[in-house]
């Protein structure tokens, strides 16, 4: 994709979603780090429908420490992963309460010293609750930058790169969640819904599919 294509995909995502959101239900930082980490290898979905029995009982890291790993797996043994995602996230809490006064950090550094939390995970915190412009690629994204042509690369490191020097400033904020909704709903897996998608004209993908 060339820059003007670029300027023109951005612009059409933000005409059809002005405001996009993390699908992953939260109301405090705290509580998005803690579903974001539990996101992993797993479907905003079906965190949701675990954190919302969850986080009535639990919203801050002291109250989720004070449930213990056993405690917490109660509330999450539908999520894959659980027992070492528990794990994580009690040691996760227990570091914010000794040495971040029960606070999530805001910079990259302090994130990723936190148990289960990766670049991902701290791209994804620091963008929606520290309105960082980062770029958490997920599978979505890295198959709809490849895709597209608009920031190809081999792997997600080298896609975050491309995407953070080709998106255009204005849009890099949200640019994470157009690009994640638009890659789960119209450019899917399996099969990208090309005739309905809005932004075909500026996507360079040789095999567009049609009905
Ligand atoms: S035209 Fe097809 S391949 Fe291109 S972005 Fe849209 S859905 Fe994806």
């Amino acid at each position: 994709m060339n820059s003007s294509q670029i300027q023109t995909f951005f612009e059409t995502l933000k005409r059809v979603n002005p405001s996009p959101q993390t699908e992953l239900e939260y109301t405090n930082v705290f509580e998005l780090l803690a579903a974001v980490l539990l996101s992993a290898q797993a479907t905003d979905v079906g965190v949701n429908k675990a954190t919302r029995r969850l986080f009535p009982v639990a919203n801050t890291p002291a109250k989720m420490l004070a449930l213990g790993v056993e405690g917490l797996s109660g509330y999450i043994k539908t999520i894959g992963l659980y027992p070492t995602k528990a794990k994580n996230l009690i040691a996760t809490c227990r570091i914010l309460v000794e040495q971040h006064g029960g606070k999530v950090p805001g910079t990259r550094e302090a994130l990723e010293a936190l148990p289960g939390v990766g670049r991902k995970t701290a791209n994804v915190v620091l963008n929606v609750a520290f309105g960082q412009p980062t770029m958490a690629v997920d599978t979505h994204i890295f198959r709809v930058s490849n895709r597209t042509g608009l920031a190809p690369g081999k792997n997600v490191v080298a896609v975050e790169q491309g995407l953070m020097k080709r998106v255009p400033a204005y849009y890099l904020v949200d640019a994470h969640h157009w690009l994640i909704l638009h890659g789960r709903y119209v450019c899917q897996a399996r099969k990208p819904q090309c005739p309905r998608c809005a932004v075909a004209s500026c996507c360079d993908f040789p095999d567009k599919t049609r009905d």
